[in-house]
């Protein structure tokens, strides 16, 4: 066999120059490193990347066209899998799924899956190229409204229009997008990205109210009168805090909020934009996911001087993707683990001043799969910090849920959903975060499709 040639590598931004502006960070393949990449594949008979994505992306094919200079045929079979290929590529945890299930993981040399699929979508959109969207014509077509503009919404409106629903989305935000908009910052994920996939979605035909909070200024009953079936796509935006003492302080803040301001509010535009955000000198991020390491690395962009992670176990078992870390680690984030936050001091005038915390050790596996974090007595100290980030995950807004008390969900304010992704009220569907409390962007995504099969079948009686 051939020595197998070593990853093509992306080019990036320097981290000196990155660190002062959110900019995308990898600058993505250029069409010979594409084919160069997308030659290393062996095509295996049996390709184990497509059954790891958990939609099943042609990823074999999509390769293979790519290695053929076919950019615009790996774009649309891609296409046919997952709504936003452009995002995925960037943002999907690869080497959990088709790159840690690619053959060639043995190598330490996996196909750069997510960089190809980021490149033939980008290629697409660049050389303007659409996937053909044919909305079946109808005299009187049924209607179907989506609640939440995020990935799952996003992703079943495109198909209920495909399928020649009448669909109308409702959005509580003045922009659309979800946490693609709100969340996950321009330096991973451009939005010029997510607003051509929004451009997209309107030229088809879909309406998307703005401004529009279901439960609020517009009631759940109203919509259950004028559509055949309604899809939720509420996402779980509610941040998580620790209950410890001094949360009140000045300087506290959710992950959520900061990103909102950051990104949705422009804060991280100063001056053209005036968005009040205060960040200090010392940064302290509590959590290591994702929305961890968008928090610290949005801080540094917005001018501390130093930013840690306080992590309760080790970064071996942190969920975030590993393309993140390497980023956060190289810009000079400081990690600091086994350290768990007891209280948060504060100076005379109310403003954060450190976090008291307590080492950790590890014992055995709890329900998660990783070690369990057990405090160490006796270990307390103060990590000096003027602002802390809090990013300990998220749930369901339960504002939309106390308006639909019908809506059968569990203790945490999760949807419940049967086989077919419908809730306790008929007629009604949801997918995405408001279903799993937290999961990922291409799931939502698969949902989202799934739902809209289900919402046809539903109205046509299947
Ligand atoms: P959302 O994206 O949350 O969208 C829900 C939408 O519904 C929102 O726009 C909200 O405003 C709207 N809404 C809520 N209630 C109402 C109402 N009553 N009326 C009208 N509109 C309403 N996943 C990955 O795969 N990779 C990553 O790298 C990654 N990074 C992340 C970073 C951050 C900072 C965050 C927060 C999440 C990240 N995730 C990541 C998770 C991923 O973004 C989510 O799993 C995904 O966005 C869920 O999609 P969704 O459509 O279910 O919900
Ligand atoms: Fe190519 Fe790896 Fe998939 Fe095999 S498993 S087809 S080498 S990407």
């Amino acid at each position: 066999m051939a020595k197998l040639k070593p990853r093509v590598p992306v080019r990036e931004q320097p981290v000196e120059e990155r660190i002062h502006n959110f900019d995308s960070v990898p600058y993505g393949y250029n069409e010979e490193e594409a084919i160069a990449e997308a030659q290393r594949c062996i095509q295996c008979p049996n390709p184990t990347c497509e059954t790891a994505c958990p939609v099943n992306i042609k990823i074999k094919d999509m390769i293979h066209f790519i290695a053929q200079k076919q950019f615009k045929e790996a774009f649309l079979l891609t296409k046919e899998d997952d709504a936003f290929p452009a995002c995925t590529g960037r943002v999907c945890p690869q080497e959990d799924q088709c790159e840690g299930a690619c053959i060639l993981v043995k190598t330490g040399q996996p196909i750069s899956i997510g960089k190809l699929e980021g490149f033939a979508a980008d290629w697409a959109r660049k050389n303007g190229i659409k996937e053909e969207i044919k909305v079946p014509s109808t005299s009187k077509p049924k209607k179907a409204a989506v609640v939440g503009s995020g990935p799952a919404g996003l992703a079943c409106a495109a198909d209920l229009r495909k399928y020649g629903y009448e669909v109308t989305m409702f959005e509580t935000l003045h922009q659309a997008g979800g946490v693609l908009e709100y969340g996950i910052p321009n330096f991973r994920l451009p939005k010029d990205i997510v607003e051509y996939e929004l451009d997209a979605l309107e030229e088809s035909g879909v309406e998307i109210k703005l401004n529009h909070t279901v439960g609020q200024n517009i009631g759940f009953d109203e919509l259950q009168e004028e559509y055949d079936a309604i899809f939720l796509g509420t996402g779980a935006g509610a941040p998580r805090f620790m209950g410890i003492e001094g949360e009140k302080l000045n300087g506290v803040y959710s992950a959520n909020e900061f990103l909102i301001r950051a990104n949705l509010m422009k804060a991280s535009l100063f001056p053209d934009w005036d968005t009040p955000i205060m960040v200090g000198d010392k940064v302290g991020v509590i959590g290591a996911g994702n929305v961890a390491m968008d928090a610290a690395r949005t801080a540094l962009r917005l001018g501390a001087k130093e930013v840690s992670i306080i992590y309760r176990r080790k970064m071996d078992f942190s969920p975030a993707r590993a393309e993140e870390y390497e980023h956060a680690k190289e810009e000079g984030i400081i990690f600091q683990e086994l350290v768990n936050p007891v209280k948060i001091v504060g100076t005379d005038r109310g403003w954060v001043k450190g976090v008291e915390v307590v080492n950790m050790k590890l014992g055995d596996k709890d329900s998660s799969g990783r070690p369990r974090p057990i405090p160490v007595e006796g270990t307390e100290h103060i990590i000096e910090i003027d602002t802390v980030i809090e990013a300990l995950g998220t749930m369901p807004n339960r504002l939309f849920l106390s308006k639909a008390p019908e809506l059968k969900t569990d203790r945490k304010g999760i949807i419940i959903t049967d086989e077919n992704l419908m809730t306790s009220i008929p007629g009604v569907f949801a997918g995405g975060d408001a279903i799993s409390g937290g999961a990922t962007v291409i799931l939502a995504l698969g949902e989202g499709r799934r739902a809209a099969k289900a919402m046809h079948d539903y109205i046509e009686g299947k």
